[in-house]
């Protein structure tokens, strides 16, 4: 079993034919409401992949927070540790994805929304293997990071962009620290990928790795940098992609995986959900991800 920590929201998505270059109107091909949020996404990749799941998150008390909570149950991801903070609203988005399946976020996220996690439990459940956590609700990733070590077993942190000052603290805390390419720029102030993960690694004595879109996957393995080519695929909605990759991840390693055939299994289930258009509707189930990689 994998426990996820961090947010969950809900995702507007709108297909359109390119980014206009300027404040217009466009209609939208198409459109979708699905759940988001990095470590909810993670979660119903696990349980889409047949892993069991559980999230330690919180939403607000409105009705966007119900729906987000019941799509959550729907996809068999343990939501018994979702919080409904009174008074305050779900995180939402409005997602706009382009024919080359490149997207464009608004995000709003009420700053209100309890940040404190001391209503979580103090002990990770007992039949947790691996722990996944974002870094978009620090305080309560930086206490799950901790049980883990405590517990010695492996820990996921999703190094995203988003939350500088969080992704420094928790870095040295987990035992794979998977970085965006952006992410990675801003902690190491270089565009090199290899000083990059070199810079990283100065902070951990965890692995660092990086995911680099159509580029794969890259990490540090006995201070050699090894990589992982991406499947060739044509792409319609890379939305969550890296959110796939972080849950088949945390699962591959919670079933006793390398980092390599981890990071192989991960590549695999990320690709093919970005041929598939919706955010985390494209996420395959195992069944799908097996033919997929034997075709
Ligand atoms: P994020 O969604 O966080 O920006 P990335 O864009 O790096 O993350 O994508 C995460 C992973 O998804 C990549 O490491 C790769 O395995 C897979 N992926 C993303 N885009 C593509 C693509 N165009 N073709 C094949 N695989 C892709």
């Amino acid at each position: 079993r994998v426990l996820c920590v961090g947010v969950a929201v809900l995702d507007n998505m709108f297909a359109i034919d390119h980014f206009p270059a300027e404040p217009t109107k466009v209609f939208a091909r198409n459109f979708r409401q699905v759940g988001g949020g990095p470590a909810a996404n993670a979660a119903v990749t696990i349980a889409r992949l047949g892993g069991k799941v559980s999230l330690w998150a919180r939403v607000g008390d409105d009705g966007i927070g119900a729906g987000v909570i019941a799509e959550l149950s729907h996809y068999k991801v343990d939501t018994s540790t979702i919080r409904r903070v009174p008074g305050r609203r779900t995180g939402v988005s409005a997602v706009m994805v382009d024919e080359n399946g490149e997207r464009f976020i608004i995000a709003f996220a009420d700053r209100e929304l309890d940040a404190d996690p001391s209503w979580l439990p103090s002990q990770l459940p007992d039949e947790i293997d691996t722990v996944l956590c974002d870094v978009r609700w620090p305080a309560a990733s930086e206490k799950v990071l901790r049980m883990a070590l405590e517990n010695r077993i492996p820990s996921v942190l999703d190094a995203d962009l988003t939350n500088d000052d969080a992704v420094e603290r928790l870095i040295g805390l987990s035992s794979h620290a998977v970085f965006s390419a952006p992410a990675l720029r801003r902690l190491a102030a270089t565009d090199d990928i290899e000083g990059g993960l070199r810079a990283a690694q100065s902070q951990t004595r965890g692995t660092v790795s990086v995911t680099l879109g159509a580029d794969g996957f890259a990490w540090l393995e006995h201070g050699e940098v090894r990589r992982i080519r991406a499947f060739p695929i044509e792409a319609v909605d890379t939305l969550a992609a890296g959110d796939v990759f972080h849950g088949a991840f945390a699962l591959a390693l919670a079933e006793g995986h390398s980092t390599e055939s981890a990071g192989q299994f991960a590549g695999a289930a990320a690709a093919l959900k970005c041929t598939r258009w919706g955010g985390r509707a494209g996420i395959p189930t195992r069944e799908e991800l097996d033919e997929f990689i034997t075709e």
